[in-house]
């Protein structure tokens, strides 16, 4: 689980969160949507601490990660982050991607992190991609060993900032699949994105950002069938 309080982030002059109220529960998913520049990627970024927050408390699985002795490393191992770009290590092949971190951060024994890579492959129906390098994988399919990777160091929450953005309209929906699934398997999941049919379908809650504070947020039906504020229904006026 999550829990954001009173979240300020400015980078020089440029106050970004304004005082961020924010929380996942439990195997809830929570998706974020906003126009841009609105501060979704920098809550995300935050919740990590790939940005160092100007104050504010952020509380993960139990831990104030803001507490200066908080061990960040181990932190991260329990959040599984996919962005974007695919980030995948482009000289090594699919298995050795998803083996790695496994092995340096989770010290475990190549067989075992193979096993595992192997198992998480197949969940994301890449099973016969093991060898393959990311350079002859499609977008979608670069996402999904992305999603396999995060997956394979048993994260107890994933983190997703736009990961269908950067594909192309007919690839989309093999990735969409394949976070329904986790969904479905009860993740705890918060989903910055812009595809509405997904927010409608599978979040558990809409938290709608605009300048740098949450505006509304709620059950998807209510938020994006019948938002409250003007500046969400300006902003659902042009992406539906
Ligand atoms: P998008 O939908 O385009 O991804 P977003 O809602 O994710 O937008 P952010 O990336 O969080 O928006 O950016 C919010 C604001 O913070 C923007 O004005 C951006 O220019 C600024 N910003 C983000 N990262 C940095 C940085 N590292 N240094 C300075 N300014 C930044
Ligand atoms: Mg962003």
């Amino acid at each position: 689980a999550i829990e954001v309080r009173d979240l300020h982030k400015s980078f020089g002059d440029n106050e970004v969160l304004k005082g961020i109220d924010f929380h996942v529960d439990q195997g809830e998913v929570v998706c974020v949507i906003g126009p841009s520049g609105s501060g979704k990627s920098t809550l995300l970024r935050c919740v990590n601490r790939l940005e160092e927050p100007t104050s504010g408390t952020i509380i993960v699985e139990g831990v104030d990660i803001t507490d200066e002795d908080t061990d960040l490393d181990k932190v991260r191992t329990r959040i599984g982050m996919v962005f974007q770009q695919f980030n995948l290590f482009p000289h090594l092949n699919v298995l050795r991607n998803l083996t790695l971190a496994q092995i340096r951060a989770k010290k475990r024994g190549r067989a075992e992190a193979e096993e595992i890579a192997r198992r998480n492959l197949a969940k994301v129906g890449l099973a016969e991609k093991a060898d393959a390098f990311p350079s002859q994988l499609s977008g979608g399919q670069q996402q999904r060993v992305a999603i396999a990777r995060a997956l394979s160091m048993d994260p107890d929450m994933m983190l997703f900032d736009e990961p269908t953005s950067a594909l192309d309209p007919e690839l989309v929906g093999d990735v969409l699949d394949v976070m329904k699934q986790l969904a479905r398997d009860g993740m705890t999941m918060m989903v910055v994105t812009h595809e509405m049919g997904f927010a409608r379908e599978v979040g558990d809650r809409v938290v709608f950002m605009d300048g740098g504070v949450v505006v509304e947020q709620g059950k998807p039906e209510d938020v994006l069938g019948n938002p409250q504020h003007e500046r969400t229904q300006g902003f659902l006026s042009k992406v539906l």
